[in-house]
């Protein structure tokens, strides 16, 4: 090898070293895919199955196909994009959500599929071809707002075995609208078994939703873990009765034992030795009217602990809390279980890749939990997986002001690509 030949060789080797995202590509398409169910001046209501999931998956499949991505759509409607590998190994797999809550951001879910975009362009741009395959994932329905349960998609990834059942799910505000019927209108019930590409890991770059990063002045936060999750609604059943001639020793008043049960979660969460967050956050009486003592009412618990034990013992309490009381004053109560996640650690491997990737471009980090339940979480149940967080400013999200700077969002896909080829190059 001549001398001429070598420096050049070299300079290319630490060109690749650093190659760097294409920031303004980047914050283009996220504006770009903003206008698809564009809401406010800055928000997106993007609803799962809904016209506007359509146009945006329409759009993301081509984008796909013009990086030279090899497009796959399974019965569940997520869609993969494979960029080859020099290997015929699993593929490094990185990406998130494009469908949104009503009145929602343009960042949360969107931020992790155009990241994972940006990063396939990059390389293209580079000429690099990686030793593992690389897999682009958009999943299907991750909020849930219209059909139960959320990260629908990632959940059946996961658990394939499931897809029946979901596809039966109903929208909540059309009752003849199955998630199945819903992938059939927008035309995104794929081929594929869900599963049937299985992944070396899987990465997934989002916004924190929370104040934390910001509040401390940290550019990205490494996610150790994700809280667990139970959700339950009851029923507390008593009498109607009139409420001026039945004396108080006679009621039998759904609404007070209710009441009671409020502020016993509330209570409860707000000793810190319990380690958990407790929230009812809806409560209706029935008939719901000024001079009837309630017969009815209906409420949701929402806990959420990073340690199981915790969350199990939280939810046994509060059980034998509103058992005992109901049974005091003559009531009769049922409980439904709607959600029942574990929490889920992130291994090692993934969040030190992450954090790798912080240091060489010289991000401040802090490693966290999540509070926030996202696809990643199913994905660690098939293969070592992890989250990168960026700040929100204000902390805030799921609303149409939800925003975060451009430099952050740049740092958190570069770290992303960083991470991606630390696993993918062998
Ligand atoms: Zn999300």
């Amino acid at each position: 090898m001549n001398r001429r030949y070598f420096g050049l060789t070299s300079l290319l080797m630490t060109s690749k070293k650093n190659m760097k995202i294409n920031q303004s590509r980047l914050l283009q398409n996220i504006d770009r895919y903003a206008q698809i169910g564009k809401k406010g001046a800055i928000g997106v209501e993007r609803i799962s199955l809904s016209e506007e999931d359509r146009i945006a998956r329409d759009l993301l499949k081509q984008q796909m196909y013009e990086a030279g991505l090899e497009v796959y759509i399974d019965k569940m409607g997520n869609m993969i994009g494979i960029r080859k590998g020099k290997k015929d190994a699993k593929p490094v797999a990185f990406g998130s959500h494009l469908d949104s809550v009503y009145s929602g951001g343009r960042y949360d879910g969107a931020l992790g599929v155009l990241a994972a975009l940006e990063i396939i362009h990059t390389l293209n741009d580079h000429g690099i071809v990686t030793d593992k395959p690389l897999a682009l994932v958009n999943f299907t329905n991750e909020e849930g707002v219209r059909f139960a349960p959320d990260m629908m998609g990632s959940h059946v990834y996961a658990h394939p075995e499931m897809l029946q059942e979901i596809y039966a799910s109903r929208a909540y505000d059309y009752y003849d609208l199955t998630v199945e019927k819903g992938l059939e209108n927008i035309g995104y019930k794929g081929e594929m078994e869900p599963g049937a590409i299985k992944f070396d890991s899987f990465l997934e770059i989002h916004i924190e939703q929370g104040p934390v990063l910001e509040s401390e002045n940290r550019d990205i936060g490494i996610v150790e873990m994700v809280q667990g999750i139970y959700w339950s609604r009851y029923v507390i059943e008593g009498q109607a009765n009139h409420a001026g001639t039945t004396p108080i020793s006679y009621r039998k008043d759904a609404g007070y034992a209710a009441s009671q049960v409020v502020q016993f979660v509330g209570d409860y969460s707000r000793k810190p030795h319990n380690h958990v967050l407790a929230t009812v956050g809806s409560l209706a009486f029935e008939p719901n009217t000024i001079n009837i003592v309630p017969n009815k009412a209906t409420f949701t618990l929402d806990l959420r602990s990073t340690e199981y034990d915790t969350l199990k013992g939280a939810q046994k309490e509060i059980d034998s809390f509103i058992k005992g009381l109901v049974k005091s004053q003559g009531l009769q109560f049922t409980k439904e279980e709607m959600v029942r996640f574990a929490p889920v650690h992130f291994p090692v491997e993934m969040t030190n890749a992450v954090q790798n990737a912080a240091v060489k471009s010289q991000l401040t980090y802090k490693r966290m939990p999540s509070g926030a339940g996202h696809d990643a979480q199913m994905m660690a149940s098939v293969c070592p997986s992890t989250m990168i967080f960026i700040p929100s400013v204000n902390g805030i999200s799921h609303n149409v002001e939800e925003y975060s700077k451009d430099q952050d969002v740049a740092n958190g896909a570069q770290v992303l690509f960083d991470a991606v080829l630390g696993r993918a190059v062998c």
